[in-house]
């Protein structure tokens, strides 16, 4: 078992719940959509899992161990095995592609010599062969989500959060970056990616974990349940 979520719940500082006792398992190299209409705890339940935001009560694992308390090395870790792209990009618009990518590189300590090697290497991999010069400002958004992904990977993590990576990208264009997912899940990295997109997670037959209000409402494979 790669993430084991147990007895998850999470309430705002505002008394809101939303997250309502989740319980879930994710083997490693699994593909999970996470679907639910807005507000139904998708980026939270993201949230909790790459450790950006901690449960109010309940746990997470991560390959075994909880990731309530960790030391300064096991976050370093835990961070270095996470990588997470959101709909906005969240990119440097005027930096270059490189520097981009790099900055994962850069934040995990990776020696410069490796970074100039790895991030030619992972912008093939995304479909941006020799583009690392190129300001981020000029990039089209199916190009700019494919930076965020390669600066995402940077690091081989094991598991890739995407919370609706597709929200901002006309339909063709959300397509191709979904076979590029598809790709580095076949490559081994567990991909656990939100979307309220139904072609997207109906064109795939992949499993499908449905929250409503905070609950798990539905887990099954292939087709979008609402
Ligand atoms: P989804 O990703 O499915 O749209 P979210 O996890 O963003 O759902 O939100 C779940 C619920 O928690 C929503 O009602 C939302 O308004 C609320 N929420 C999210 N983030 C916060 C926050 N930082 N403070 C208070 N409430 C929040």
């Amino acid at each position: 078992m790669l993430i084991q979520a147990v007895n998850v719940t999470k309430v705002y500082k505002n008394g809101l719940t939303a997250l309502n006792d989740i319980n879930l398992c994710i083997d490693s190299g699994e593909f999970v959509f996470l679907t639910g209409q807005s507000g139904a705890g998708k980026s939270t339940l993201i949230r909790l899992m790459f450790r950006e935001d901690q449960p109010t009560s309940g746990k997470i694992l991560i390959a075994g161990r909880s990731i309530s308390r960790l030391s300064e090395r096991e976050t370093v870790a835990l961070r270095r095995n996470s990588g997470v792209v959101f709909q906005d990009f969240r990119l440097l618009e005027k930096n270059s592609v490189f520097d981009n990518v790099a900055i994962t590189l850069k934040a995990t300590e990776v020696p410069k010599e490796q970074i100039k090697l790895r991030v030619p290497e992972v912008l093939e991999q995304v479909g941006l062969v020799g583009r690392e010069k190129e300001p981020v400002i000029n990039l089209s958004g199916g190009e700019r989500q494919r930076v965020a992904v390669a600066r995402a990977i940077a690091n081989k993590p094991m598991i890739l959060y995407a919370d609706e990576p597709t929200g901002d990208l006309d339909p063709q264009t959300s397509m191709e970056l979904m076979k590029l997912f598809v790709e580095i899940n076949n490559q081994q990295t567990t991909v656990i990616m939100a979307t309220h997109d139904r072609e997207i997670v109906n064109h795939f037959n992949k499993r499908v974990v449905t929250l409503a209000s905070g609950r798990i409402v539905s887990d099954r494979r292939g087709g979008f349940r609402l």
